[in-house]
């Protein structure tokens, strides 16, 4: 059950409210966003749920029986959107492309990723500059001072930035350079890394883990929610299978079904889905019809050249002529 509170409810009024759900043995966790406040309920119970609903000082009250609750479609039927700021929005009806390489090289790569996004009208550049590498012998990432040099170049061009945090300690001196947090599929249950990341006032990309079920991404969500940020987005970038033929199963079907379990945004990315730079326009296209909300890419100047991922990242004009075909896919869906 999910009770919000008026942002005034008194505290005798609390207290009521407390007593009651105290007699019906329903547990309690105090919930308090940057947006509202709320009070979980978790309990067997039967009960009339307008014994609650018109108690003094609540604004709304659902039953959501699911693990994950705050995050359910069940909980708030209109779906979430994200504004990151001068006019980009996440979500239902506003289709969103976020690209750029696997990892920050250098000056030179970031600036000409800056033009190559500028040219094609594409607003958000991803980038890793703390790689989770599979090898400890592999590039690593410029860390944060590759963070600063890109944030820089991005403000000037008004490009917004998504890039991967691994761990709390590094939120703090992030923040600041970063438009919106991406959670790796490795990290994608690091609990103490989703309780911090609730407590801070950024978007976050929440990825489905490696063998990850869509139950646990969505209570990985929930955790990040639950902590106090509702700004989260989904994001499906394929899963382990048997299949050894391309390195991810991209889970098209994930996409569809988090849209109806979740109202928040629900981003795909064919890059690591599939892992393999010929069929990634392929399942971007079909993420779309799926019902994904955007796609987040790689693309690099020399994808041969890339210090990571190289394989299933674009060039810059196979970019360019998907991101063309996505917005006409896009369309196309809107109308169905
Ligand atoms: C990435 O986005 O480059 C990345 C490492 O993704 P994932 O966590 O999905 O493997
Ligand atoms: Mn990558």
């Amino acid at each position: 059950m999910i009770i919000q509170l008026e942002p005034n409810i008194k505290a005798d009024q609390l207290q009521q409210l407390e007593e009651q759900l105290d007699a019906i043995r329903y547990s309690t966790t105090r919930v308090t966003t940057q947006f509202a406040d709320y009070i979980i309920g978790v309990g067997k119970a039967e009960f009339d749920i307008r014994s609650i609903g018109t108690l003094p000082g609540i604004r709304d009250i659902h039953r959501v029986s699911d693990a994950y609750k705050l995050v359910s479609k069940k909980w708030k039927v209109e779906d979430t959107v994200i504004d990151l700021g001068d006019g980009i929005q996440l979500g239902t009806g506003h289709f969103g492309i976020m690209a750029g390489p696997c990892s920050i090289e250098s000056e030179e790569q970031i600036e000409k990723t800056i033009t190559h996004l500028q040219q094609e009208g594409v607003r958000i550049m991803r980038g890793g500059v703390y790689k989770p590498r599979s090898s400890p012998y592999s590039f690593r990432g410029l860390g944060i001072d590759g963070l600063k040099m890109w944030y820089k170049r991005t403000r000037e061009a008004g490009i917004k930035i998504i890039t991967e945090v691994m761990m709390v300690e590094q939120i703090e001196a992030m923040a600041d350079y970063v438009d919106v947090f991406q959670v790796g599929a490795r990290n994608s249950q690091n609990f103490n890394l989703l309780d911090a990341l609730g407590e801070v006032d950024k978007p976050v990309l929440l990825k489905r883990g490696i063998s990850g079920t869509i139950d646990e991404l969505l209570q990985a969500a929930e955790y990040i929610f639950s902590n106090g940020n509702e700004r989260v987005m989904l994001c499906e970038r394929g899963i382990r299978s048997y299949e050894t033929a391309y390195r991810n199963t991209m889970d098209v079907n994930a996409i569809a079904m988090l849209k109806e379990k979740t109202h928040l945004p629900v981003i795909a990315d064919p890059s690591h889905g599939i892992g393999l730079r010929r069929y990634v326009d392929k399942i971007a296209l079909a993420s779309i019809m799926a019902g994904a909300d955007g796609v987040i890419m790689e693309v690099h100047e020399q994808p041969e050249k890339a210090f990571s991922d190289g394989q299933q990242t674009l060039s810059f004009p196979e970019a360019a002529r998907l991101y063309r075909r996505m917005r006409q896919a896009y369309e196309l869906r809107e109308t169905f």
